[in-house]
């Protein structure tokens, strides 16, 4: 079996030993015992094979001046964090020489230093590069592990990747699918209406009261499946569509929004109030008003018996975006539901209120689509506050809002 290069660098020691013949009677020694040595000339050659890989650095305290002291000493530092390559240092004057001992022990902090102290027995040297070559393994192990832990991570992202990729192929495709049948679906539905209300006003005289009922909720049921095609085709509409973002001032989109529910806060009696300055926000006008209309819409729909709608509008800066709240009076909603209410068909009030379940699912899409987020604080009977986050255009001074 042909051994790849890195692993017989890898188990080899290297020696550095420039004065007599100690290197290759030190390489003969660990031969004999089944290290495989390598003798270096000199402290470049070392650090250059150091970098092509070993399992231990053996170094002869003579070879070890400042500058090559300081270059060893940098090398062991640079080493990747699985990396302790076990140093010996074989020394006659270690412990009675002061300075030579100050020298050596500044290799400390650098790396894993053992020293020798001449004269030894062979056995000894054997044994210490024995135990540093078995500690050397494990640090391969270490490395081998990290490796295969980032290869399964990068794996894992990879995986990631391609399924949002998938998802987001297939939600388009459903998007796409639902806008086309919402499309098709409005013609046989506008003739189930006419042909309905045709009955009720043509033929009546020869109906029977039940007979005119029927029709009527023939008409009713049509128009209600009218408006949920049409909430799907809008839905649909701002999934698809390409949107171009720019400067919005918040208050033209909340005045636009206001106007769209005009009637509905005249029949409820609400109080509308929007909290000036409103600021200008990265978004798109007719997106921004669409959401808005539709969150002040469900605000004023679902408010409490009796108890006129008071809303709230209001906005905040939160670093790089602005928050734009409406609060209002209501029935609130169940904190289990705070999440599940912005999906499609998600209703909870389906027999009391009326609606088709698309509302905040076109607020998430739209506000999602303008790069920014949506959320609501609420209690059941303490009314709701739903926010909007978007990016706050940069430079631009804050605009005034009327009272409404
Ligand atoms: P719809 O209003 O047509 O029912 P939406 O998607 O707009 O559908 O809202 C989903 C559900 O979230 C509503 O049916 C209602 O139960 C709840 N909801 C939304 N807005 C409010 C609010 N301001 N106060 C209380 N409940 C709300």
């Amino acid at each position: 079996m042909l051994i790849p290069e890195s692993t017989t660098l890898e188990t080899r020691v290297l020696l550095l030993a420039p004065i007599g013949n100690d290197a290759s009677v030190t390489k003969r020694l660990l031969e004999s015992a089944g290290i495989a040595g390598f003798c270096c000339a000199d402290m470049e050659e070392l650090l250059s094979e150091f970098k092509r890989g070993c399992a231990a650095l053996l170094i002869a305290e003579e070879a070890l001046g400042d500058v090559s002291l300081r270059r060893l000493s940098h090398a062991l530092l640079a080493q990747p964090s699985w990396s302790d390559v076990p140093v010996i240092i074989v020394s006659t004057r270690a412990e009675s020489s002061a300075p030579v001992h100050k020298r050596l022990t500044r290799l400390s902090p650098a790396g894993n230093i053992a020293i020798l102290e001449r004269p030894f027995r062979p056995l000894t040297v054997m044994n210490a590069v024995q135990v540093a070559v078995r500690a050397r393994q494990r640090q391969f192990q270490v490395r081998a592990l990290m490796l295969e832990r980032e290869r399964i991570l990068a794996d894992l992202e990879r995986n990631v990747e391609r399924r949002t990729e998938e998802l987001r192929d297939t939600n388009s495709q459903l998007e796409e699918f639902v806008y086309s049948i919402a499309h098709d679906l409005r013609a046989p539905l506008r003739s189930m209406q006419g042909f309905a209300s045709l009955l009720v006003e043509q033929y009546s005289d020869l109906l029977p009261e039940e007979g005119k009922n029927y029709a009527k909720k023939i008409f009713r049921s049509a128009e209600a499946m009218d408006a949920i095609t049409l909430d799907l085709l809008s839905y649909g509409k701002l999934a698809r569509s390409e949107i171009v973002l720019g400067p919005v001032r918040v208050e033209v989109a909340w005045t636009a929004a206001v106007f769209q529910c005009e009637k509905l806060i005249e029949e409820k009696e609400a109080k509308v109030e929007a909290v000036e300055p409103l600021p200008i926000v990265h978004a798109q006008t007719a997106t921004l008003t669409q959401v808005l209309a539709n969150l002040l819409n469900n605000a004023l729909k679902f408010s409490r018996l009796g108890e006129p709608p008071r809303i709230c509008f209001h906005a905040e800066e939160q670093g790089e975006f602005v928050r734009l709240w409406i609060e209002d009076n209501g029935i609130g909603i169940p904190c289990q539901y705070l999440d599940r209410i912005f999906r499609v068909f998600e209703r909870l009030n389906g027999s009391k209120y009326q609606g088709t379940g698309i509302g905040l699912s076109i607020v998430r899409k739209g506000v999602e689509r303008m790069g920014g987020k949506v959320g609501v604080v609420s209690e059941v009977g303490q009314g709701s506050r739903f926010w909007i986050d978007l990016r706050k255009c940069p430079g631009e001074s804050r605009s005034h809002a009327s009272r409404i």
